[in-house]
């Protein structure tokens, strides 16, 4: 028997608990079978057990066969000597602490149900997209939403490790590591490197001091992302490159190779000079990004500052030189959620971990709460299985669940696999 089933056994209790007793026939009354533990040592801590006349208080270890104890050389290490109670599919092998006394061993082979045993194989043998694909849309709603509830801090957690490397690397600095991330986000999927060397080329406090003059501020974003260092005829980019020359000898820019740009197989509303152009705009209307947003109450105010449109120059160009149809290139509504999702949002809500300040991470969540949920296949596989996504908290929740969880087969740690076993096994 797999041990993560032994576990998950012991956890919620499911084995027949009448008569429980040692290898040496003394009457065992669990009081508490402690929490899991997901660092090294014993499996569960904090245990209470009433083994005979005594209560201990300790730890308890978890194998298929008692033997496994020392295949894992625990007889050595005295991390191990809090352990009061070896709980064993199979026992055979007595088991001793480093001092030399003896484990009582809790055998469970014949107390876990075999209609249990088979309901996970069945569950965890199966190969559609998710395993319980025939089970998840009978799991009552409470269940799911607490359950999206804790898969969203999950996510935003795991996100928050991102953050705090490149803070490292920026010295703390918040502002900085903001508009980098910011930058990244701003060239998606294709651009998104090229975007995030430009803003570590081009720091905010040279920006900062050309803060009131959007050609300027053009002028600095596309000479540092090498389209100046073209050769074109065009009056505005002449009046860009006459500045930037100026800007780059000023403040010993070295502009990117060009060539680090793509624009093949995207939308033209999605080529990196309209989205450098779109960045320029917002960094002109605030350069200080992250300030801004940090200043903001509600989620509303936040989405409304990425209301950003590219200069009107490109009104009619996709590229310096060369004319086309007039159009606004307003940052569009889905890359706007994006952003909002994959930066905006977990930025604030690790600024509210590392200031302990619960109201940011609040506004992270309730920002998440307010953009229209993400559209992949994710989403949809989750919807056409009857799971509603309202928001980007439902489809960030829905990610972290299929590739943390799905996608391994971890339906032991999922509280919807929780319940299909808990009630089945109940059948
Ligand atoms: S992890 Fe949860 S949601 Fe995913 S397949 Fe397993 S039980 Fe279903």
């Amino acid at each position: 028997m797999k041990e993560d089933l032994l576990q998950y056994s012991w956890r919620f209790g499911l084995f027949d608990h009448s008569n429980l007793k040692t290898q040496d026939g003394e009457e065992i009354k669990i009081l508490a079978n402690g929490v899991i533990n997901k660092n090294a040592g014993p499996d569960f801590l904090n245990s209470k057990i009433k083994i005979g006349d005594t209560i201990w208080a300790g730890n308890v270890e978890i194998h298929h066969k008692s033997g496994d104890w020392l295949k894992h050389n625990h007889e050595k290490d005295s991390a191990y000597d809090s352990v009061i109670m070896h709980v064993v599919y199979e026992n055979g092998t007595v088991i001793k602490r480093t001092d030399g006394s003896i484990i009582p061993c809790l055998e469970l082979k014949n107390r876990i149900s075999t209609n249990f045993i088979e309901n996970y194989e069945k569950l965890i043998q199966n190969d559609s997209w998710i395993p319980c694909e025939s089970h998840i849309g009978k799991v009552d709603d409470i269940t799911i939403s607490n359950w999206l509830n804790r898969l969203l801090i999950e996510r935003l957690e795991d996100k928050t490790s991102v953050i705090a490397a490149l803070l490292k690397g920026n010295k703390n600095n918040l502002e900085e590591t903001f508009y980098q991330l910011l930058a990244n986000n701003f060239g998606f999927k294709v651009n998104g490197l090229p975007f995030e060397l430009l803003a570590k080329s081009l720091p905010l406090t040279v920006i900062a001091k050309h803060k009131n003059n959007l050609k300027q501020i053009e002028a600095l974003f596309f000479g540092v992302a090498g389209f100046l260092e073209q050769d074109h005829s065009d009056k505005y980019f002449l009046e860009l490159k006459a500045e930037f020359n100026h800007l780059k000898l000023k403040f010993n820019l070295k502009p990117l190779d060009v060539s680090i740009w793509k624009f093949l197989r995207l939308r033209p509303s999605n080529f990196p000079t309209i989205r450098i152009a779109q960045f320029a705009e917002l960094i002109h209307k605030s350069h200080h990004v992250l300030s801004y947003i940090l200043e903001c109450k509600d989620p509303k105010s936040i989405t409304k500052l990425f209301e950003t449109e590219a200069s009107n120059y490109w009104n009619t160009h996709y590229h310096f030189n060369k004319e086309s149809a007039k159009r606004i290139k307003k940052l569009g509504d889905t890359a706007r959620t994006n952003i909002i999702i994959n930066t905006v949002a977990p930025f604030l809500f690790h600024y509210g971990q590392i200031k302990q300040l619960e109201n940011y991470k609040e506004l992270a969540i309730g920002l998440l709460d307010s953009v229209p949920p993400e559209n992949n296949h994710i989403i949809k596989n989750f919807e056409n299985l009857g799971i509603k996504t309202r928001s980007g908290f439902d489809s960030q929740a829905l990610i972290q669940l299929k590739s943390n969880y799905c996608a391994h087969k971890k339906c032991l740690q999922c509280s919807i696999g929780n319940k299909i076993l808990n009630q089945s096994t109940k059948n």
